[in-house]
């Protein structure tokens, strides 16, 4: 009998486990618990790897998005433009500060931001786009970056799936996803590319201003301590996350490139397949597949899921409802039909097993019940 999981963190663990081990046990004997010095390390290392010229870490991805927002000045009376098809945590942060999230519909084969719909979405109260480099490949970042700067709109790419990703600009030269908008933002939850071992966040930013604002706001405000400037934040990234995530950080290119070739597996075995959508690559943007998201028909979607799930074969379905169906957001008045192409999405999508692990033999056992499927 072969165990498959959607995420498989207890052996990469076990594959880390003396480095990992060690790391946090000299966070143990140093008891610098909050801001030890491998947060500042951590934070020059992701920066180096990224290419940013400043990260500063805080308490988890969502907290990253509502710090990027809060130092651009967003709130009641601001339009902050977003997907609909997306984690709640991009929609929830601009709505938490009192800001409208204005949704623009997602491309059906890259399940990304439409740009062809971008531009109409825009207003005199548009005070950020929001980009979401879905499942681990970027969003169209250059119509994107042409439209905000005609606009003169900032730009914060919800980065958490795609750390790691790499995008080519139109002039050839190459970015990290989260590098190309204003502000990019990151997640360590432990499933994401670069995961830890309970929640954590980055942001990124090249303007040095950002950079001083995002850290004060992210510890309650303040640059000097008890001097308070900012209504802040307390979000920090614990010294023994950012210790496991030094050492999980120079395997990142590592882990990627397995997901890669899952992914690889994944579309050899599964390209002749009836009835199953593979993921589309687009030329712009590496794929360090977060998830391998297939698009199934509507109507067998679910019983598919159920026939892998009778095979102890887990799949995920992300996300089965849009941002602006969700009952919390009912206060903004959309509806269905608003956003055809992210509601078709959230009927058909269904994200496969993927991790740093995944054996041939798991990959074997998956694709091939997923060909002899009677459904
Ligand atoms: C995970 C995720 C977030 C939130 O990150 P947390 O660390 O869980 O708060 C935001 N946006 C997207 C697209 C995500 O996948």
């Amino acid at each position: 009998m072969i165990s498959i999981q959607m995420v498989d963190l207890k052996q990469q663990y076990l594959r880390l486990k003396p480095e990992i081990d060690a790391a946090v046990q000299r966070v143990l004997d140093s008891t610098a618990f909050i801001q030890g010095s491998s947060v500042y390390k951590f934070e020059e290392q992701l920066a180096q790897y990224t290419g940013s010229k400043h990260v500063v870490s805080c308490g988890n991805g969502t907290d990253a998005l509502l710090a990027a927002l809060m130092s651009l000045g967003v709130g009641t009376g601001d339009e902050v433009i977003t997907v609909p098809f997306t984690f709640i945590a991009t929609v929830e942060a601009i709505a938490f500060l009192g800001a409208k999230p204005v949704f623009v519909d997602v491309c059906a084969d890259d399940f990304n931001m439409d740009i062809r719909q971008l531009e109409q979405a825009i207003t005199p109260k548009s005070k950020a786009i929001v980009p979401v480099h879905l499942y681990g490949q970027c969003a169209n970042m250059g119509p994107i970056l042409d439209i905000a700067n005609k606009h003169n709109i900032s730009i914060i790419e919800d980065a958490c799936q795609a750390l790691g990703a790499v995008y080519t600009c139109s002039d050839g030269t190459e970015k990290k996803a989260g590098t190309i908008g204003t502000i990019g933002c990151t997640s360590f939850f432990p499933s994401k590319n670069l995961g830890g071992y309970g929640d954590g966040g980055a942001l990124m930013t090249d303007n040095d201003a950002l950079a001083e604002k995002l850290r004060a706001i992210c510890r309650h405000g303040s640059k000097e301590r008890y001097h308070h400037q900012y209504i802040g934040l307390n979000s920090r990234l614990d010294t023994l996350q950012a210790a496991i995530l030094q050492v999980k950080l120079q395997h990142l290119d590592d882990f990627i490139a397995a997901r890669q070739q899952a992914a690889d597996f994944y579309t050899h075995a599964l390209s002749e397949v009836k009835g199953l959508v593979l993921p589309q690559r687009v030329p712009y943007s590496t794929h360090t597949y977060h998830q391998f998201t297939i698009k199934v028909d509507a109507n067998r979607r679910d019983a598919l899921r159920k026939y892998l799930s009778d095979k102890q074969i887990p799949t995920a379905v992300y996300y089965p409802i849009p941002a602006h169906l969700q009952a919390a957001y009912q206060y903004l008045n959309y509806r269905e039909g608003d956003f055809p192409v992210s509601e078709q999405l959230c009927k058909e999508v269904l994200s496969l097993p993927m991790h740093t692990e995944m054996t041939t033999e798991q990959l074997q056992f998956i694709t091939e019940t997923i060909v002899n499927c009677p459904l």
